[in-house]
């Protein structure tokens, strides 16, 4: 094939109302600053779910950000990997603007362009459509795009894990794990003997609850829509569940929390759903000097609205992105503190065993019957 380019099979986005379909491309060789990955799992997020369904993006595409694999061939400034090494990918960053350099590279004045753009970060697209001439297919998605077969990636979001360790498990931590535990370990720094309100108990927010027994936070309240997901919470260390349906309103809420929590309200408050309402919600639970975290944004144009008087006494209402996570330290944090037992992150995954089941992932998650698809990409290694 053309300037060594190889042939891989991804699943392909063609519009937001359309289903994946498993296509083959030809993917570019690796750039001086690239490494290819044979993927061997891709879990599926949220934001891929929006990020198709919203055409927040351009089409044709390839997304997944949460892959794991095998890296297969290493650009020529490469360094410190080597082929046959085992990575977890993550979201990418410069490394070199204000915030990067302060070491909170989720901020990354990049964080849009390299993660969102759907091209390298000088404008090229990667893949190439069969029958085509040049590069057609949008990737580079949060600089991976693992619904794919293969995937380029940076020094910077290319993670080195023990080759000891389940690579078809792992994938969950490069964005929504490290989410949510990074929002009560990094963010908020949850103190023992505090009470800190989740409201939305998927992955990001079951994360959070589990982190959050990790830091001893004495009142662990989980709110969902579903009680399936508040059984779950309890599991994995929430001490209070709160199905929003059995209230008459917000108000009826927030009041149901406060008394909960042992000073009369919450020291912290994460709210995962992304509604502004929610938001809100999870504002009006803490007391004085309570940090709010914000993790899924909405759509844009969405606004939230507080009471001036309410953020007076010392309150924060804080926007976070990968749970302020510097993957490289933060992700084999998590894992040594999943073999000790401790954050069982595991209990959340639903397998699913190849690349055209993307579409099934999707649709379990938005039901809600499922927590974490983790999509199966090399069965041979996984078997
Ligand atoms: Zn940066
Ligand atoms: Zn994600």
């Amino acid at each position: 094939m053309p300037g060594d380019e190889i042939e891989v099979q991804a699943a392909v986005a063609f519009a937001s109302d359309q289903p994946y379909k498993t296509t083959t491309l030809a993917l570019k060789a690796p750039a001086a600053n690239e490494i290819r990955v044979k993927i061997v799992a891709t879990s599926v997020c949220h934001t891929d779910v929006i990020t198709k369904d919203k055409s927040l993006c351009e089409f044709p595409i390839v997304l997944g950000h949460e892959g794991t694999g095998i890296v297969d061939a290493l650009g020529d400034d490469v360094e410190g990997f080597e082929i046959g090494d085992h990575v977890i990918l993550s979201y990418d960053f410069c490394g070199h603007c204000p915030q990067c350099q302060i070491s909170k590279p989720s901020y990354c004045d990049e964080h849009g362009n390299l993660n969102f753009a759907g091209t390298r970060p000088n404008g090229e697209k990667t893949h190439r459509s069969e029958g085509s001439d040049t590069a057609d297919v949008f990737g580079s998605f949060f600089q991976q795009s693992s619904f794919a077969t293969y995937a380029l990636s940076h020094v910077t979001n290319t993670i080195k894990v023990d080759k000891s360790l389940p690579l078809e498990l792992l994938a969950p931590l490069g964005c929504g794990v490290q989410t949510g535990a990074g929002t009560v370990f990094n963010t908020l720094e949850v103190k023992a003997d505090s009470s800190i309100v989740v409201f939305g108990c998927g992955c990001v927010g079951l994360s959070a609850v589990m982190a959050a027994k990790v830091a001893a936070a004495k009142n662990i309240i989980a709110v969902d829509i579903n009680p399936s997901r508040l059984e779950m919470a309890k599991e994995l260390g929430a001490t209070h569940s709160v199905l929003a349906g059995d209230f008459a309103d917000a108000a009826a809420i927030v009041k149901h929390i406060k008394a909960i929590s042992h000073s009369g309200a919450c020291q912290y408050a994460i709210d995962t759903t992304g509604l502004a309402t929610v938001l809100r919600q999870a504002f009006d639970c803490c007391g004085p000097m309570g940090i709010t975290a914000m993790i899924a944004p909405g759509l844009p144009g969405d606004e939230v609205s507080v009471e001036m008087m309410g953020l007076l006494p010392g309150k924060i209402l804080r926007g976070v992105i990968q749970g302020d996570s510097v993957s490289k330290d933060f992700i084999p944090k998590l894992i040594d503190l999943w073999q000790q037992g401790k954050f069982p992150f595991d209990k959340l995954v639903t397998q699913y065993d190849s690349i055209d089941s993307i579409d099934d992932a999707v649709n379990a998650m938005n039901s809600g019957d499922v927590i974490k698809p983790v999509v199966i990409i090399d069965a041979d290694y996984a078997s």
